[in-house]
């Protein structure tokens, strides 16, 4: 089967009736993109900044070295778009493991929360982000999202990392698209805020489904009712799509549910077009699409979004 998969890394991801979707890669380093670019991805869906920064607490890394690290990803994609999300620390991606922990560090102080209390670390990412984007094509993704003025500080804080290149004489791309991803169920109920103000959106639901059930991703006591099928969570991933859909701008999913072949044809039936995932997950999903009658499958996905009944769901999936 791997064999035949491979065949496909050339193969357009189009539907049996004939819709183009845009499969993009999960990467946690630059050098993911070579796995990314065999898989046949059209880009970079989500670059996890973190990892660059985890277990330095006491060694950020600098502008420079971020630069460089940036730069190597997007030339490496080579024109592809690579979508960097800004610093997503705290929780399950401490900076620093003997770091003071919260009482419930996923409702605390993480990602953008963390950014905007640490300006001086938030804008010396944004400035390597930016410097970044001379040499390819470059989108910023902002994690954890769920106020209006957080989407405003995060927006002003790109603008100040921008006018400081200027100021300097560094060259970069001032087409650059900045999204939100939609991790938190109220950014999902408000989602007029972001589609007004965002060039794209990105679920997370990995995180989504955290926050919707109430359920600690990485508590394995509670694993068993971590379910990606809750009708609730169901209803949160179509209406963002909708929405973002209805505004005109792209919406991926990023999250685990993106390369789960279980649920293609399900995210499909949303509406959803970008698929963003482990490129190990790539060809399996391109496969199903393939094999997928979008029009066939759209009474199903009104079924399924219809439904209470989580065995109904399961069934129907
Ligand atoms: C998510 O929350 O679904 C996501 C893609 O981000 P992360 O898993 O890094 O929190
Ligand atoms: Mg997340």
């Amino acid at each position: 089967a791997r064999k035949k998969l491979s065949k496909l890394k050339k193969t357009p991801a189009v539907t049996k009736d004939g819709t183009a979707i845009t499969l993009l890669a999960n990467i946690e380093l630059p050098d993911d993109c070579g796995p990314a670019l065999e898989a046949g991805a059209n880009g970079v869906g989500l670059f996890r900044s973190e990892f660059l920064f985890m277990g330095r607490a006491s060694d950020m890394p600098s502008e420079d070295e971020q630069f460089e690290q940036y730069r190597r990803a997007v030339v490496a994609m080579k024109g592809r778009p690579v979508t960097i999300r800004t610093l997503d620390i705290g929780a399950d991606k401490p900076l620093d493991t003997t770091e003071h922990t919260a009482l419930n560090p996923a409702l605390g102080l993480r990602a953008i929360r963390y950014c905007l209390s640490e300006p001086q670390i938030f804008l010396t990412q944004l400035r390597a982000i930016l410097r970044a984007s001379a040499f390819g094509k470059l989108r910023i993704l902002i994690p954890m999202l769920a106020h209006s003025h957080e989407i405003d500080q995060s927006l002003a804080m790109i603008e100040l990392a921008k006018a400081e290149l200027r100021e300097a004489n560094i060259k970069y791309d001032p087409g650059v698209d900045v999204g939100a991803m939609i991790e938190i169920p109220a950014a999902a109920l408000a989602l007029p805020m972001f589609v007004r103000k965002m060039k794209f959106l990105s679920i997370g639901t990995n995180d989504l489904i955290q926050y919707t059930l109430a359920i600690d991703r990485v508590d394995y006591e509670v694993a068993h009712l971590y379910n990606p099928l809750h009708p609730a969570v169901l209803q949160l991933i179509s209406m963002t799509i909708a929405a973002g859909h209805k505004a005109g701008i792209d919406v991926a999913v990023c999250g685990e549910m993106a390369g789960d072949v279980k649920l293609t044809r399900l995210l499909l039936g949303m509406g959803l077009r970008d698929f963003s995932m482990h490129p190990a997950q790539l060809l399996s999903v391109k496969q199903e699409i393939l094999n997928t009658d979008l029009a066939r499958i759209l009474p199903h996905t009104r079924k399924i979004l219809r439904s209470m009944d989580p065995d109904v769901i399961a069934d129907a999936v």
